[in-house]
C-alpha cells in the first residue's frame, strides 16, 4: 500500500522534472558514454529498514564514474583508518572542476572526491598490484550494493586509452609523496576500472543506504563498513560531493550527496534511507542536470534537507 503510493510520488516527480529540465549533455569524453539515451531517467530509494522504491529506468545500468569514489574512501578509512587516509587526501572542497590540477599547501589533492584526490584513495587501498587492488574494490561496492558488480569492459579500455589527464594528475600526488603506490598505473588503472562498474539506481540506493545504516548493508545485513567509516564518508559527502557545486547543492538540497559523469547521483539521508537517481545529460559542473533537480524536488516536498526541522 505505502510502497505503490511511494512509487507513484516518485513517478509524478520523475515526470514534472523531465517535463521542466530539458538542458544538460551528456558526456563525450569517451565515445561509450556519448552513446548513452539522453531521455533515460530513473529514481530508486532503499530504506534502513530493508524498503525498497523506484520509477522510471530505474533498472537501467550505466557505470558508476565517480559515485564510487566515496564507497573506496569508506573502505581506505575502514582499513587504514582516516588519520592515515588524510596524511595523503584533504577534506576541503575545492571550489574547483573534477578533474583539477591542484594540490594544497602539503602537497595533498584537496579532498577525496576530486580525481587526484580519488586516484589517491585507490592507491591507498591495500594490495601486491593493480589487479588485488581492483578486485578488492569490486568486492567491497559489490557488498555496498548487496550484489556482484560486473565491469563494462568497453568503457574501462577507452577511459584507459584516454586517461592521460588523470594520469598527470596521479604523476603530480605521486612527485608531491602523496601517492601511495610506487607508480601511476598500479594507481590509475584500479581506478578506471571501479569508475567502469555497472550500476543501476537500485545498487546506488541500497549502496547509499549502507552509508544511512551506519556501514551495514541493510538487505544482506553484512556490516560493510564501521559507523566511524560511514560517518565520515557522509562528512565528505555534504561538504564535496557535488565539485564546484557542493556548496549550492548543500543550500538546495542538504543531503550528503556523490555524482558521476555516467548521470548517477547517489544521496543519503542519514538513520533513513539511500537514495539513486540517473540520467545522462550532466550540467556544466558534470553533474547530472535531470539527477540534481529529482533530488532537489524530493528534497523540499518531504523536507529532506539536513536542517529542515531544526
Ligand atoms: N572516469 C571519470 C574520470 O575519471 C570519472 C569522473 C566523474 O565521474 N566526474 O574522468
Amino acid at each position: 500500500m505505502l510502497g505503490a503510493a511511494v512509487d507513484r510520488v516518485l513517478a509524478d516527480t520523475l515526470r514534472d522534472v523531465a517535463a521542466r529540465i530539458t538542458e544538460g549533455r551528456v558526456a563525450d569524453y569517451i565515445p561509450e558514454l556519448a552513446d548513452a539515451d539522453p531521455g533515460a531517467f530513473g529514481v530508486s530509494i532503499a530504506s534502513v529498514l530493508g524498503r525498497a522504491y523506484g520509477a522510471g529506468d530505474a533498472d537501467a545500468p550505466f557505470t558508476i564514474q565517480s559515485a564510487s569514489k566515496p564507497f573506496v574512501y569508506a573502505f581506505a578509512c575502514e582499513e587504514l583508518g582516516a588519520a592515515t587516509v588524510h596524511e595523503r587526501v584533504g577534506v576541503e572542497p575545492s571550489g574547483e572542476p573534477f578533474n583539477a590540477i591542484s594540490l594544497d599547501e602539503r602537497g595533498r589533492p584537496e579532498n577525496p572526491f576530486i580525481n587526484a584526490g580519488a586516484i589517491v584513495t585507490t592507491s591507498l587501498v591495500p594490495a601486491d598490484d593493480a589487479d588485488e587492488r581492483y578486485r578488492r574494490i569490486r568486492d567491497v561496492l559489490s557488498r555496498f550494493a548487496g550484489r556482484e558488480l560486473d565491469l563494462d569492459d568497453e568503457v574501462y579500455r577507452s577511459e584507459a586509452k584516454t586517461g592521460h589527464r588523470n594520469r598527470a594528475l596521479a604523476g603530480l600526488a605521486l612527485a608531491a609523496g602523496s601517492l601511495a603506490t610506487g607508480d601511476v598505473d598500479a594507481a590509475t588503472d584500479p581506478y578506471f576500472r571501479q569508475c567502469a562498474l555497472r550500476v543501476t539506481t537500485a545498487d546506488l540506493a541500497i549502496m547509499g543506504a549502507t552509508l544511512a545504516n551506519g556501514g551495514m548493508n541493510p538487505i544482506t545485513r553484512d556490516r560493510v563498513v564501521g559507523e566511524r567509516a560511514a560517518r565520515d564518508t557522509l562528512s565528505v559527502m555534504a561538504t564535496c560531493g557535488m565539485y564546484d557545486r557542493s556548496g549550492a547543492w548543500a543550500f538546495r538540497v542538504g543531503m550528503p550527496a556523490k555524482s558521476g559523469v555516467g548521470g548517477g547521483i547517489v544521496a543519503v539521508r542519514p538513520g533513513e534511507f539511500g537514495v539513486g537517481v540517473y540520467a545522462p545529460p550532466l550540467d556544466e559542473a558534470g553533474n547530472s542536470a535531470r539527477g540534481v533537480a529529482m533530488l532537489e524536488a524530493l528534497s523540499d516536498r518531504f523536507g529532506l534537507h539536513m536542517f529542515d526541522h531544526v
